[in-house]
Formats: structure tokens, C-alpha cells, sequence
């Protein structure tokens, strides 16, 4: 367990995640046929297949430098919402991560900066069945753990989102496509929302294990 990760550590963790996401994308792919298009699966594996390689090789001069690759080229590669939603959660935490060790103050501004900036660029708010219901929520929660380190920190952040995407089946979606849906979107969670949470989940256990 460690209670900060260097900026390395932090690449070992985002490559994971963004491993994650590749593994994900028939059931992410399933998730929208259910309520949208279909494409969240290819348009993720995409994009953050994109990010691994970019970040595979980047010079990291800060621990927000890792995290503005995966951002950067998410939103190049990603089409769909998908693409700026994901790519802004992901290069927003720059903004904040200005050193050289990620710990839990900065993970809890990362999730609540990265909130901030996807419901900005998108419009959308808690309960409009989209990923916001999984980010807002991890935001929250550690921002309610900071002083217990940054594993649970993490932690309570991914169960947070899990719980947070489990709520989105019983929403009626008023953003992207699915809005078109209405009441049959309901009884299906929000494909971006499961992204979330496997994004999160990722990387507790990566910091769970450096
Ligand atoms: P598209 O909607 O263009 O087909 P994707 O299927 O890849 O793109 O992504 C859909 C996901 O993007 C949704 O499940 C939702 O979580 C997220 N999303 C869409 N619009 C917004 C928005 N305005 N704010 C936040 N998240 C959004
Ligand atoms: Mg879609």
C-alpha cells in the first residue's frame, strides 16, 4: 500500500486502465445497443487504445502530464460524445496535478475537477442517466475520504461510481442519444457510467497495489 504514487506509478496505473477499457468493449458495446447507438464500446477502445500507446512513450514532467496524454488522445480518436466527455474527464486533472506524486488530496481535486469540466462542456447534471451519475458521486465520496490516504481514497471513489452507474438503470436519459429512448432506456444503465466505473475500479486496485 502506498500512500503516494510517483509519476512512473502513475503510468503503470492509467496503462491499466485504459487496458481495462479495451477488455470492455463488448459489454460496453452491448450497453448502448441497449440505450443508444451501439458504439460506446468500439469509440472507448478506440480512444483509449490511442491513449495507451500515447502514454506508453511520454515524457512525464508532471503527474498531470499522465493523465493529459490519455485526455489528448482520447478526444483525437474517440468519435461520438464519447470522445470529448472521456477526453475531458481525463485532461482536466492537469489543471490541478502540478507536481511530480499523486496522494489523495490530489486524487479527490483530480475526480472533482474532471466532474466540473464534463457537466461544463456537456451540459448535463447529476440524474440525466450519463456518466456524471458515476463521476459526480466518486467525486464526492473521495472527497468525504481524503484523510484516510490515498488507497481509500481511491477505493471509496470507485464504489462510489459502482453504485452510482447501478442507479443510472433507473433513470430516464434527457442527454445524448438515448434521450430518443425515453422511458424504454429504463432498466438499462448508462453505457458511459459503466466506463466510469471500470476506469475507477482500475485504477484503486492499481494504487492498491504499488
Ligand atoms: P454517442 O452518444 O455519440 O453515441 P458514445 O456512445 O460513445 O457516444 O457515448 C455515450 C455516453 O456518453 C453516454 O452513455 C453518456 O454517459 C456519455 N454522454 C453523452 N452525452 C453526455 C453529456 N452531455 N454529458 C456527460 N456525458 C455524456
Ligand atoms: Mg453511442
Amino acid at each position: 500500500m502506498a500512500d503516494s504514487l510517483d509519476k512512473e506509478q502513475v503510468r503503470t496505473v492509467l496503462l491499466a486502465a485504459c487496458q481495462a477499457i479495451i477488455d470492455a468493449k463488448e459489454e460496453l458495446g452491448e450497453a448502448d445497443r441497449a440505450t443508444g447507438d451501439g458504439d460506446h464500446g468500439q469509440g472507448m477502445a478506440n480512444g483509449f487504445g490511442a491513449g495507451q500507446e500515447a502514454l506508453g512513450t511520454a515524457e512525464l514532467g508532471t503527474v498531470g502530464d499522465a493523465f493529459k496524454t490519455v485526455g489528448s488522445a482520447v478526444i483525437g480518436t474517440s468519435g461520438g460524445a464519447s470522445g470529448v466527455i472521456f477526453g475531458t474527464m481525463f485532461r482536466a486533472p492537469a489543471k490541478v496535478l502540478k507536481s511530480e506524486v499523486l496522494d489523495a488530496e490530489g486524487y479527490a481535486q483530480a475526480l472533482e475537477v474532471a466532474a466540473e469540466q464534463v457537466s461544463t462542456r456537456g451540459k448535463a447534471q447529476r440524474g440525466h442517466k450519463t456518466m456524471l451519475d458515476a463521476l459526480i458521486p466518486a467525486a464526492e465520496a473521495a472527497r468525504a475520504a481524503v484523510g484516510d490516504g490515498l488507497e481509500a481514497t481511491a477505493r471509496a471513489a470507485a464504489e462510489a461510481a459502482e453504485q452510482g452507474s447501478a442507479e443510472t438503470a433507473d433513470m430516464i436519459a434527457t442527454f445524448g442519444r438515448a434521450k430518443s429512448l425515453g422511458e424504454r432506456a429504463r432498466g438499462h444503465r448508462d453505457p458511459g457510467s459503466i466506463s466510469v466505473s471500470i476506469l475507477l475500479a482500475t485504477i484503486a486496485d492499481g494504487i492498491a497495489q504499488a
